[in-house]
Order: structure tokens, then C-alpha cells, then sequence
């Protein structure tokens, strides 16, 4: 019976949660950014927040859960946000799912999806349609690789740094 409540307050928790990730996200557009707004939370409690500043920063990479991500990382002084869950007005694009991926959240949220963003006129479906459906030889960007000897340099460094930080 308890854990029945307090499952029940966990997902009204994070009904709130994602009604403010929307609301970030509608007053960005209000405020020069994009439609999109993040949060990161922990032990019930939200750590930080974010919204996309891509415009009004010229920033390409300013997205709100990456923007959600730096600030909770500044909040909680570390790297890794491991026990965090990040919730989104909408579903991450593949920057962001791999963002969140190297920041080590727990588990992630979100409300509109891809399709939703598309019908906005964003491009996240489409690259994600590039990394799941079209060689690289067919993206709107070219990547060459330039072999060089010395192209493992950097890692022998690294590799050989005896109190490395590890992540
Ligand atoms: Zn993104």
C-alpha cells in the first residue's frame, strides 16, 4: 500500500517536472530562444535547468538539455551526473541523447517527440534519418579522415598520464 503512494506521488512528481520543462519551453520562445526547455533532478529534487539559447547566443550547440546538463554539472561540482534524470519538453536529438549518454544520466523524459519537432520545422528527425538510414557520403557535411603517423599520440599522453580522471 505505501509503495503503491509513493509510486503514485513519483509520477506526479515528474507529471510537475514536465509541466515546467514545457513551460521553460514555451517562455523561451517568448524570450528570443528556442521552443525547447530541460531539467535535471535528483533524489526529488530539480538540480538545474535549461532552455534552449541557440539564437540568442549564437550557440549551435546551446540546446536546452545540453544547456540543462552544464548547469546542473556546475550545480553538483562534477562531471558526471550519474543518479540524474534529465526530463525534456521534447525527445532529445542525437547530440542531446549522446550528451546525456557521456554525462551519465539515469534515465531520460520527454514529452513531444521527433515528429512533433518536424511539423515545427526542426531538424532533429532528419538527423536522425542520417545516422539510421543514409551513408555518410550522403550527408549535407563531407568527413575525410587524414591518417597520420602520429595519430595516437594524444592517447599514448593520455594513456601514459599515471592520475588521469577517468570518465
Ligand atoms: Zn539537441
Amino acid at each position: 500500500m505505501t509503495a503503491h503512494i509513493e509510486e503514485a506521488s513519483a509520477q506526479d512528481l515528474e507529471n510537475a517536472w514536465m509541466q515546467e520543462a514545457i513551460l521553460l519551453a514555451t517562455t523561451s520562445v517568448a524570450n528570443g530562444g528556442g521552443p525547447f526547455g530541460a531539467l535535471v533532478a535528483k533524489d526529488g529534487q530539480v538540480v538545474a535547468t535549461g532552455n534552449n539559447r541557440v539564437t540568442s547566443t549564437l550557440d549551435p550547440v546551446a540546446h536546452a538539455e545540453v544547456t540543462a546538463l552544464r548547469n546542473a554539472c556546475q550545480e553538483l561540482n562534477t562531471f558526471s551526473l550519474e543518479g540524474c534524470t534529465l526530463i525534456t519538453s521534447c525527445e532529445p536529438c542525437p547530440m542531446c541523447l549522446t550528451s546525456s549518454l557521456w554525462a551519465r544520466v539515469d534515465r531520460l523524459v520527454f514529452a513531444a517527440d521527433r515528429h512533433d519537432a518536424a511539423i515545427a520545422d526542426f531538424d532533429d528527425r532528419r538527423f536522425y534519418e542520417l545516422f539510421e538510414k543514409k551513408p555518410s557520403s550522403m550527408w549535407p557535411m563531407t568527413i575525410d579522415r587524414l591518417d597520420l603517423p602520429n595519430r595516437n599520440a594524444p592517447f599514448e599522453a593520455w594513456l601514459a598520464k599515471t592520475d588521469r580522471v577517468a570518465y
